[in-house]
């Protein structure tokens, strides 16, 4: 449904994009996923016909863009980062707007009338935009997406400023969205993508460190895992026992909590929950485990495991040529 082939974006000196490679097929729901400044703005506007690409091809349902622009714009909705809303029409007004300049011929009343209904906002349509909170200006940035009902959508970072439940309500409605529509969803966060995409792409540096699909990239970025526990106890034991627990790699005080707990951070073996062992042990010892909790990996320990991984990988096939060379 979507190729992209070879694009590069120069703006002046900067290379933004360096020569990305990507498909994605009818059906999929794609996470775009690379810290800030990796260039992930830069492909979807290319993708999307707002900005030219210096060199390369991008291609939407077999229309190359840059060719064919209005045709091939006909097949995507676009949320950009800051999604172009009028703040002072009201939703209605705003939507009414956005059919005429998509030029739609789709029954207007009725077919507006269901995406509001999708992405729920029919109590909200005589608001002001402006007076809305900006998970409801978000769904209404779905919203003028959705009509014409194209092919393909594209959200770039969706959830950027939402609270937590405005997160979990937008994914959802993506989620659902992805039943009927191509989609690519770009994001800095891993497990936002992870909840929802089935293929990510990592991006960094304007070049593609991993296409992979969902499943198959966390097992790559799987390593050791880091978790905070706050006990309480005499430091030096309890540092003692946590060395001792089978599977634990490292472990070092991070400070006093409150008055009477520590915190600790405790690295395990991959694959190797310590949660039960760690219970018993400081429970027999009489020092209570008070809080426990996972550290997510951070983009940048993702790209070094990426990055490591791939170069392990070069090793063992450099030394397998060199070894059937040998014999
Ligand atoms: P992301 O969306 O991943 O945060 P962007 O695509 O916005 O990344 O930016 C990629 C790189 O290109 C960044 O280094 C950014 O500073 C630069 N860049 C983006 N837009 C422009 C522009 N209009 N002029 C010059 N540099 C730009």
């Amino acid at each position: 449904m979507i190729e992209f082939t070879d694009i590069y974006k120069n703006y002046g000196d900067k290379q933004a994009l360096k020569g990305i490679s990507f498909n994605v097929e009818a059906g999929e729901i794609l996470g775009f996923l690379g810290p800030n400044g990796a260039g992930k703005s830069t492909a979807l506007n290319i993708l999307t016909g707002y900005l030219s690409a210096s060199a390369g091809t991008a291609k939407v349902d077999g229309i190359d863009i840059l060719e064919n622009p209005i045709e091939a714009k006909k097949l995507i909705g676009f949320l950009p980062e800051l999604p172009p809303l009028y703040l002072d029409m009201t939703v209605k007004e705003y939507l009414y707007f956005v059919y005429e300049l998509k030029k739609c011929r789709l029954p207007k009343k009725q077919h507006i009338n269901e995406i509001c209904e999708v992405v729920k906002i029919n109590h909200v349509l005589n608001r002001v935009i402006k007076n809305l909170s900006k998970g409801y200006r978000q769904r209404v940035g779905i919203a003028q997406s959705l009509i014409g009902n194209p092919k393909v959508l594209v959200f770039d970072e969706p959830t950027v400023g939402l609270d937590p439940k405005q997160i979990i309500e937008i994914r959802n409605l993506i989620k659902f969205l992805g039943k009927e529509h191509t989609i690519i969803l770009s994001s800095h966060i891993l497990p936002e993508v992870q909840q929802v995409c089935s293929r990510i792409v990592v991006i960094n540096e304007g070049q593609i460190v991993a296409n992979e699909r969902t499943e198959d990239l966390i097992k790559a970025v799987e390593g050791p895992m880091k978790q905070i526990a706050k006990i309480v106890g005499p430091e030096t034991e309890v540092l003692k026992a946590l060395r001792e627990l089978p599977g634990v790699k490292y472990c070092e005080i991070l400070g006093k909590q409150d008055t009477d707990s520590v915190s600790y951070l405790i690295e395990s073996e991959e694959r190797i929950d310590i949660r039960k062992a760690l219970f018993h042990s400081l429970a027999s010892k009489g020092y209570p485990l008070i809080g426990l909790e996972g550290m997510e990996l951070s983009l940048e320990d993702i790209f070094v495991r990426l990055v490591t991984k791939k170069q392990e990988a070069e090793k063992k096939k450099k030394t397998i040529a060199e070894q059937r060379r040998a014999n």
